[in-house]
């Protein structure tokens, strides 16, 4: 069973790329250095970008970082990285705005975060600051709320009104109601004060899976702006992985969502990249989108004793995403390849034959040789010290032919 179609949404282009409408889901990523360093910030974009990222979001939280967001654009150009740029802005990004007109021209999205623009009046004229800014500029808007900036006089209001309900709700539901109202209410002043509804994205980010799956259905059933989809603060490795993974895959299957970022955080060392693979990883195991070569690989057992099973399972993937790059110019559908690597025959054949390519190694006390099927036929038995690179080349020959 394949995800549902995507719901309907309003089309949102972005320099060079389209969330939302038809476009496929987008991946974006964000980066952890400091803007104000604009070499460090252009280079790591640029890792985001070519490491797949469609969409690359940087915070513009002082004015040396509004001052070097221009450098950042100009340095990633002279790359010729026509990458999408989005300015994260809180608390002061109509000041920031307003004063470098270079940044507001730079950026190709701003994110306005309802929860901190300011109170009372304060709140709308700094709120429409931001949107004026965004017409000037012909830019778009995501109207990003969190539960953790939530406005906290929508909130108030609505926990008053539930007290006197007749039949109150539970607190959850109510933070959930005000984070979407808050994003809806927002989107509505932005279209009145002129922005055109196909300029703004929403999103209604919450740290915990369940939340996060009630508030993105309260909102997909309210508007038909773009959306956002993402779980903040998702945490570290596996945990980070899994809650991620668990809370969009239930979303994306009801077809809900137009972009997606995974916000892990990273262990020391390791790339900024991770969260632009887990996304890509996500979209593809959804069957949603195709980014590289998936190889099946059983978990190997008792039948397994030598390493012989891991370290081709290993080298064929390396080899897959090494090549992929190069197959995206001339061979597209490459992306599209399965490969099954199988450790002994109980279940290698039969995953084998239902991949593009498999082999089925020989598990432990079977004659030491490796059926390799293609398209289901068999059609080599591989052996010896050259049978990792032997079973490449079949690989190679495979996507040529595609
Ligand atoms: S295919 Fe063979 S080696 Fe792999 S898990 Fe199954 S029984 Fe074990």
């Amino acid at each position: 069973m394949h995800a549902q179609p995507r719901r309907s949404s309003l089309a949102v282009r972005i320099r060079n790329a389209v969330v939302g409408g038809a476009a496929p889901v987008a991946v974006q990523s964000m980066t952890n250095t400091d803007t104000a360093d604009a070499a460090g910030t252009a280079r790591q974009v640029a890792e985001l970008f070519l490491a797949g990222s469609e969409l690359v979001r940087i915070t513009v939280n002082t004015k040396e970082a509004a001052a070097a967001v221009p450098e950042i654009r100009a340095r990633l150009s002279a790359q010729c990285l026509d990458v999408p740029l989005i300015g994260d802005f809180h608390y002061n990004g109509h000041v920031l705005l307003r004063e470098f007109p270079g940044c507001a021209e730079a950026l190709d999205k701003y994110r306005i975060n309802p929860g901190n623009v300011g109170k009372g009046a304060n709140h709308d004229r700094n709120f429409a600051t931001m949107i004026e800014v965004a017409k000037e500029h012909g830019k778009a808007v995501r109207i990003g709320v969190n539960a953790g900036s939530l406005d906290q006089e929508l909130l108030a209001r609505l926990m008053d009104e539930n007290a006197r309900a007749g039949a109150p709700r539970t607190a959850e539901e109510i933070l959930l109601e005000a984070m979407v109202q808050s994003a809806c209410d927002s989107a509505g002043a932005a279209v009145e004060l002129g922005l055109p509804a196909d300029r703004i994205v929403i999103s209604c980010k919450i740290s915990r899976v369940q939340q996060l799956i009630a508030v993105y259905r309260l909102l997909a059933a309210r508007t038909n702006h773009a959306l956002h989809l993402g779980l903040t603060e998702a945490g570290m490795g596996t945990k980070g992985i899994v809650a991620s993974s668990a809370a969009l895959a239930v979303l994306l299957q009801e077809g809900i969502g137009d972009t997606i970022r995974v916000s892990l955080t990273p262990r020391p060392g390791e790339p900024r990249t991770e969260e632009v693979r887990v996304a890509q990883q996500i979209l593809q195991s959804l069957e949603i989108r195709p980014f590289l070569p998936q190889v099946t690989a059983c978990p190997g057992c008792g039948r397994t004793t030598s390493t012989l099973f891991q370290e081709l399972a290993q080298g064929i993937e390396r080899f897959l995403h090494e090549r992929m790059p190069v197959w995206r110019r001339d061979k597209p559908r490459a992306a599209e390849l399965q490969v099954a690597v199988m450790g002994c025959v109980v279940n290698g054949p039969g995953e084998s034959k239902a991949a593009h390519i498999g082999i089925s190694l020989p598990g432990t006390g079977e004659a030491p040789r490796a059926p390799v099927y293609v398209d289901g036929e068999k059609v080599a038995t591989l052996e010896g010290p050259n049978l990792a690179a032997e079973f490449q080349r079949i690989v190679e020959d495979y996507v040529a032919r595609m």
